[in-house]
């Protein structure tokens, strides 16, 4: 352990000496600078959001994006979110940086909408801990003020992780968001421990179908039941449905003959940096057709 905490000591650099537990590995050291270097993001302005289109299987149309942050710091690099949003969210650094992305991705959709680049709606990904703060509802309509934003155009994305526990101030903070009005999807659907009670009691708008059961729709019949099964439950309650992480022509064939409404994935594109998304846009980039309608008469 001596040797570990030697070459940790090393790899931080600048000779600064400390101690560490045995306990501490290198994956706790990474934390504790990454919880660090965290702390100076927002006001260095280290976060960028980058843009995933959403589109519609029917009529093959990017319909919206997801927001989706990115954090460029000097010395760590490019560090993806699922390894600091964890952090943040530990930390309660979250609330803050979550506004920011809230307000950002606001204004962007507002500025597209304004140069005519359509009327696209735009997902931002909420966490528990955003949830649970006193002042959500007045920041989301502070947002909405400020950027003069159709509310009709922001989308909340939420995890089940929300509906395990205590239940009844979710309901009633979910009402107040909606009487805002957003739309509300529940982000990663399947993927949770908590009961499909809510989503009647709930006003939820959107299921997004998690990409570990997408992954393997056209190789595995038992992903293929648990996708087809949630585009029943999500229209039979009147929700729109869309699917993440597609990444090849079957699975969009697949999703789009099986009635789902909306597609997100590397097959269409990534996320992109804002000027890329909004190439995309001026391109008018759209899905391929079905094969079977290309080789049908006029
Ligand atoms: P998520 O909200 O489920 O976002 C979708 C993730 O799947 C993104 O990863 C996206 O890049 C990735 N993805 C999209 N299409 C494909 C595909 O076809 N194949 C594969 N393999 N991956 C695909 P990303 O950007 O690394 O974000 C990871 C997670 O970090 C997000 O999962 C979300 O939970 C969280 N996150 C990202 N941005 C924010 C944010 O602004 N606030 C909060 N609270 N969480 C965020
Ligand atoms: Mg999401
Ligand atoms: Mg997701
Ligand atoms: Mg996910």
């Amino acid at each position: 352990h001596a040797d570990i905490a030697m070459y940790s000591a090393k790899k931080m650099g600048r000779n600064n000496f400390q101690f560490y537990t045995p306990a501490m590995n290198e994956e706790s050291l990474e934390r504790v600078r990454i919880e660090g270097a965290l702390r100076n993001a927002l006001e260095r302005n280290e976060f960028v959001l980058h843009y995933q289109p959403q589109v519609d299987l029917k009529t093959g149309q990017i319909v919206g994006m997801e927001a989706l942050i990115r954090w460029k710091h000097p010395e760590l690099g490019m560090v993806p979110p699922n390894r600091f949003i964890g952090i943040a969210e530990e930390t309660g650094l979250i609330v803050q940086i979550g506004a920011w992305v809230l307000r950002t991705a606001c204004a962007q959709n507002k500025a597209w909408q304004d140069a005519g680049l359509g009327r696209l709606r735009v997902a931002v990904n909420l966490s528990a801990r955003q949830f649970g703060a006193a002042d959500l509802i007045a920041g989301l309509e502070s947002v909405l003020r400020d950027t003069a934003l159709d509310p009709d155009c922001l989308e909340i994305e939420l995890t089940e992780s929300l509906f395990m526990s205590d239940v009844t101030p979710a309901v009633e903070l979910l009402h107040r968001m909606k009487s805002l009005g957003v739309n509300l999807s529940i982000d990663d659907f399947g993927t949770g421990y908590s009961s499909l009670s809510y989503l009647s009691r709930f006003p939820i708008d959107v299921l997004k179908i998690d990409r570990s059961f997408v992954a393997d729709i056209t190789h595995d019949a038992n992903d293929a039941a648990i996708v087809t099964s949630i585009i029943a439950l999500a229209h039979n309650l009147k929700l729109a449905v869309i699917a993440e992480g597609v990444e090849t022509l079957e699975q969009l064939d697949y999703l789009r003959s099986h009635g789902c409404d909306e597609m997100q994935g590397y097959f269409f594109s990534k996320p992109l940096a804002a000027e890329d998304f909004e190439t995309l846009l001026r391109q008018r980039r759209a899905l391929p057709a079905p094969a079977h309608c290309e080789a049908e008469p006029e």
